[in-house]
């Protein structure tokens, strides 16, 4: 049986670290406690240093990212095998749904650790253990985003109780079923089965896209997000909603295999990439966000680290540069086809 994970969730310095080694001095069955600072730590601090360490900034949020799901995995990985967990989070509406995703269908206690933003940058300043001893700035936006999500199982000030009288009000709760979790995950599962297909109303014409070839049973365009310097990242699609590989037939997947190998013949000729890689990602366990079948074409340059996979970028490329782009493509695909 799976063990049972208890989730402890605030900004930086609120005060989960101390919280969670008081929890594990008083919780019977013992409880296994790993945070996330522990597995970042797994680097060096001059690793997570953007002016001596080896990666960008850019890389550097894609590698938190990583870390961040290795760690979720690694809690449920845990739990799975029966031990009971303490562990922290910052649930923001970034991560949201990783945290979802990765403990989902387990037993998961969710508490929200508050402190008001003064007594954090108190805490924070006072703080041996930080990255450089450079404190965290706690005031930013994230900061409120925190507790954004809605419901807990139970609720701590830690400005305003002391260490006991928090451990008590969780352990009491702890004694009661969870369902603030549940709830979040009922919400998540619902909101995905109410979206419409964002892929399917591009086909349909009802959303915006930059298409640069059309077959019988597919569409090609670019894609919004991840581009490289030049974009050219395109997504190859069946046109009928085919939500991932498996259900992908092979007449269909004849028609998409040719597809893209033209849509990679054409960026080859009309951008000279250093190489071209192409990938499918299915279903949520491989991070694939729309549940509509799609084939990436994405240019690579020497030097230039892949497109992050797990960190969603902020803001889509600018449309005048993906109509340029769609424009040099459709060229290079009429001149492929003659
Ligand atoms: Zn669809």
């Amino acid at each position: 049986m799976s063990g049972r994970v208890v989730l402890l969730n605030g900004t930086p310095s609120s005060g989960k670290t101390t919280l969670a080694k008081a929890l594990q001095e008083v919780l019977d069955p013992p409880h296994w406690y790993r945070s996330l600072d522990d597995f970042i730590k797994g680097y060096l601090p001059k690793h997570w240093d953007s002016a001596r360490g080896p990666w960008s900034e850019a890389h550097r949020r894609v590698l938190f990212m990583n870390v961040l799901h290795g760690y979720l995995r690694s809690l449920r990985a845990m739990a799975q095998v029966g031990h009971p967990i303490i562990s922290e989070s910052v649930i923001l509406p970034l991560t949201r749904d990783l945290y979802l995703d990765s403990l989902a269908d387990l037993e998961v206690y969710l508490f929200g650790v508050r402190c008001p933003l003064a007594v954090a940058q108190e805490r924070e300043r006072a703080r041996r253990d930080r990255q450089q001893g450079v404190p965290i700035e706690l005031d930013v936006p994230e900061f409120d985003l925190a507790h954004s999500h809605g419901p807990y199982d139970a609720e701590v000030d830690t400005s305003m109780m002391s260490v006991a009288q928090c451990v008590s009000t969780l352990t009491s709760a702890l004694e009661r079923p969870p369902s603030a979790f549940l709830r979040l995950r009922a919400e998540r599962v619902a909101s995905d089965d109410a979206r419409p297909c964002l892929f399917c109303e591009v086909v349909a014409g009802t959303r915006a896209a930059h298409v640069v070839l059309e077959t019988p049973a597919t569409t090609a365009f670019m894609d919004q997000l991840r581009q490289p310097p030049d974009p050219a990242h395109v997504l190859v699609i069946p046109k009928a909603h085919v939500e991932n590989i498996y259900a992908v037939g092979p007449a269909l997947g004849a028609e998409l295999f040719e597809a893209h190998a033209l849509v990679a013949r054409a960026v080859k000729r009309a951008f000279a990439p250093d190489g071209i890689t192409t990938w499918s990602s299915n279903e949520r366990g491989a991070n694939q966000e729309i549940p509509h079948f799609h084939l990436h074409v994405y240019p690579r340059r020497v030097g230039i680290p892949y497109p992050p996979l797990l960190a969603k970028p902020e803001t889509p490329v600018a449309d005048d540069a993906l109509r340029l782009s769609a424009e040099r493509l459709r060229r290079a695909i009429d001149e492929l086809r003659d």
